[in-house]
């Protein structure tokens, strides 16, 4: 396929929502190009070293753990289990969760999008103009420096960011203020570190940290940091939520990101000092790897059809035209001392409509992933990378219907 002339869908955006539409787009049997700024693919989950898949399972643990979505989520979640040695997910507190890797994630979309010989991808390019034409889309797309136009009948908008309708029609998206925004965070890996990781020493290790705060020797942002194991041995990764200038944050603001960014260095690689020096497990761990960016937990998302609400997922409310299953617990992070989460009324999924994944007035685009349209609670469940996946999924098929006029 010539990725330049002969595109029927174009996905744009390649985190775990758009390697999933993208796969679908492709499988249903349309000529797909996926575009993606960095260079690696499964965004926040390469990149950002986001290391479980969340909303891959059955929200009701009384049952053994089982697959909640058919199609690529479950796909993605069996071959990792089979690529990390893992034969069950973990039960952590009401929910099962996955510990993924984000080194054999990033190989696992690389194997998945070169097995489709109608998907092309374009990595390190990034999405900057767009415009409606007669036949479907033209979007502009740097490479390098290098600027060309893209053209496709139907285009699906994966970025997290709501890029397409930020650049046609900011009214097609929303965004929540900067002091409600779920924080942003920055997570690092550590290796070579001892002993057994439970709850005790998760609480030991914390004491040390808080004492270190009090007594000025780490900084506060180091308040909210937590470990937790990869499945690997010696292999632990560190999340520290950041308040990210509280109320100033906007993520969309090139100096702020670049102070956030700096702060999760700053944090981790103190928290890595201290650590090596006072904690006899960390005694022969090497300086951390970085993240190739920090975590963005919400940005924009598209005001579609129908907005998916908190309600509609406490109450466990079902749609006629559903394409996909929430099945997460609202786990909202607006500030960087913990989540506070809010349980589906009865452990059961909730759906989500296709009307969330499109509006009316703009036929031949689609959303989906943190795109997708929600209100700020709901997006709080839906933006896990399973469920991610599972609306990317839907997102690709209703593109190919689409275009094959159906
Ligand atoms: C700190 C943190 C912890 C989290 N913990 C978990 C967890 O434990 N489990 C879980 O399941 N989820 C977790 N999440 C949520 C989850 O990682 C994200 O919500 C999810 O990855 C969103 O998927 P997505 O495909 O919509 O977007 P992303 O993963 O953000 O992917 C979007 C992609 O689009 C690309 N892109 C954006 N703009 C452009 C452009 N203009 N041109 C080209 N490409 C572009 C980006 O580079 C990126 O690769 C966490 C998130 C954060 C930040």
């Amino acid at each position: 396929m010539s990725w330049e002339t002969e595109v029927e869908v174009i996905v744009a955006g390649g985190g775990s929502a758009g390697l999933a539409a993208a796969l679908a787009s492709a499988r249903g049997g349309a000529r797909t190009l996926l575009l993606e700024r960095q260079t690696k693919l499964g965004g926040m989950g390469t990149c950002a070293l986001v290391h479980t898949f969340c909303g891959l399972f059955h929200p009701d643990v009384t049952q053994p753990w089982a697959w909640l979505n058919p199609g690529i989520a479950t796909e993605v979640g069996q071959e990792m289990m089979i690529r990390t040695g893992q034969e069950a997910p973990d039960l952590m507190g009401k929910v099962y969760v996955l510990r993924q890797h984000p080194s054999l994630y990033a190989q696992m979309a690389d194997e998945l999008c070169r097995a489709e010989s109608m998907l092309a991808v374009l990595s390190g390019t990034e999405w900057t103009g767009l415009k409606q034409t007669a036949s479907g889309w033209e979007l502009e797309v740097i490479t390098r420096g290098a600027a060309r136009t893209l053209s496709s009948k139907a285009l699906v908008d994966t970025t997290g960011d709501a890029t397409g309708a930020r650049l046609m029609n900011p009214q097609w998206c929303e965004q929540t203020e900067g002091a409600r925004l779920y924080r942003p965070a920055y997570i690092s890996a550590f290796h070579g570190i001892a002993g057994v990781h439970d709850d005790a020493w998760r609480l030991q290790t914390g004491g040390m940290i808080f004492r270190a705060i009090r007594d000025g020797v780490l900084p506060q942002a180091a308040m909210g940091a937590a470990f937790r194991d990869s499945p690997f041995a010696g292999e632990t990764f560190l999340t520290v939520d950041l308040e990210a200038g509280q109320g100033d944050w906007d993520p969309f603001d090139p100096v702020k990101r670049a102070r956030m960014e700096q702060e999760g260095r700053e944090v981790a690689l103190s928290l890595w000092k201290f650590l090596r020096a006072q904690h006899p497990d960390f005694q022969h761990c090497a300086p951390p790897l970085l993240p190739t960016k920090a975590g963005i937990r919400e940005t924009a998302r598209y005001v579609g059809d129908y907005v998916l609400t908190g309600d509609d997922l406490a109450g466990n409310r079902r749609f006629e035209d559903e394409i996909a299953l929430a099945g997460w617990p609202m786990e909202k992070r607006e500030n960087a001392r913990g989540p506070k989460f809010r349980y589906f009324d009865e452990a059961k999924p909730a759906g989500i409509p296709a009307r969330c994944l499109q509006r009316r007035e703009v036929p031949g685009l689609f959303f989906a992933g943190r795109c997708v349209s929600a209100d700020h609670e709901a997006l709080a469940s839906v933006r896990v990378m399973g469920t991610c996946m599972a609306t990317g999924q839907a997102a690709g098929k209703l593109a190919v219907d689409f275009v094959q006029g159906r």
